[in-house]
């Protein structure tokens, strides 16, 4: 079975943008593939955070997880800070990578321009995630179209590694981007992407009348200014995408027409979306609110994952370890 590797950070609860861009993709690849799922809180400490905010958003992304469907038993679902092995590797790549790589990196530039002081964690971030990805020598790493850039980062790291210290037969494989299906998701506004923080999504725990409340103003195509007036679902950036998403086939060729033909207004669209979201997150919600009142289950779960990805995360090193000339 090809293995996948996929990191999330530990931002709290889902919304349905990081729900639709990874989360709900990874518990289809589950089973399908021998997959490493994590949450990334090494990657988070680069920017200033607040101890308890981050126990506490490392906690609600864990329940989240669980929740949506990821199963330990069909996957390796685990905390990047229990696996110590990832800051090892990270530090070995770092000896490998050009300064230049780095300093070109988009997210380097647009995290360091707003920082006061830059911190070096910034700058090797990516390194830190070839070697997330590296450290279970993944055959693939499901993406999405924006994080391309660091993936390419990753293979360069493999090649100078395997080059210099395993010529003959490259140990680590060049990991490819396995697109996600649902491509980025345009925020409610129409506007930015998806995030909690602009405000313009929808929890994945909000209750049905808190999505309505989000669903309803949402942006639509604005040539339609009443009911009466034909719509072109291509040019309603915020809702039309969610039909994609959470209705099925048939009821996305009734959306299409009704809305070109004017026969639904937009608030009878956002309707049929509102209750096809309804069905599909309210299983979730009872899941994750059974498993907050189950902390000790939630952390022995992520606790066996770790200890299934140290397994392989120890072998890793100490393959590498041993080709380069370190002591165990
Ligand atoms: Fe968007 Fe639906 Fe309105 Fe068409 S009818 S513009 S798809 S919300």
């Amino acid at each position: 079975m090809p293995r996948i590797f996929s990191g999330i950070q530990p931002s709290g609860e889902l919304h349905i943008g990081n729900y639709l861009g990874a989360v709900k993709n990874w518990v289809a690849l589950q089973g399908q593939f021998e997959a490493f799922f994590c949450v990334v809180n090494y990657h988070a400490i680069t920017l200033p955070y607040a101890k308890a905010d981050l126990e506490s958003r490392t906690r609600e992304m864990a329940i989240g997880l669980l929740a949506s469907g990821l199963d330990p038993a069909k996957c390796t679902l685990f905390i990047q800070s229990q696996v110590p092995e990832h800051t090892e590797l990270a530090w070995i790549f770092n000896t490998l990578t050009p300064l230049g790589e780095l300093e070109r990196q988009t997210q380097f530039k647009e995290k360091s321009a707003w920082q006061e002081q830059v911190m070096a964690g910034i700058l090797n971030y990516p390194v830190l995630q070839a070697a997330d990805i590296l450290l279970y020598r993944a055959d693939l790493v499901p993406v999405g179209e924006d994080q391309i850039q660091h993936l390419e980062l990753s293979r360069v790291i493999a090649r100078n590694w395997n080059a210099r210290f395993s010529p003959d037969a490259p140990y680590f494989p060049e990991p490819q981007p396995k697109l996600t299906p649902t491509r980025r998701i345009v925020g409610l506004d129409g506007q930015a992407k998806m995030s909690k923080s602009v405000g313009n999504t929808v929890g994945l725990m909000d209750s049905p009348e808190a999505m309505w409340d989000k669903l309803r103003p949402a942006v639509t195509d604005p040539a339609r200014q009443k009911k009466t007036d034909p719509g072109d679902p291509d040019k309603c950036a915020a809702i039309f995408p969610l039909h994609r998403a959470f209705s099925t086939d048939t009821t996305v060729a009734e959306v299409e027409a009704n809305c070109r033909g004017a026969k639904w207004g937009c608030i009878d669209c956002k309707k049929v979306l509102h209750a096809n979201m309804v069905a599909e997150l309210t299983p979730i919600r009872s899941r994750a609110a059974e498993l907050k009142t189950a902390p000790a289950a939630v952390d022995a779960a992520f606790a066996e994952g770790a200890e299934k990805a140290r397994a392989v995360a120890r072998a890793t090193i100490a393959d590498v370890k041993s080709r380069m000339g370190l002591p165990q």
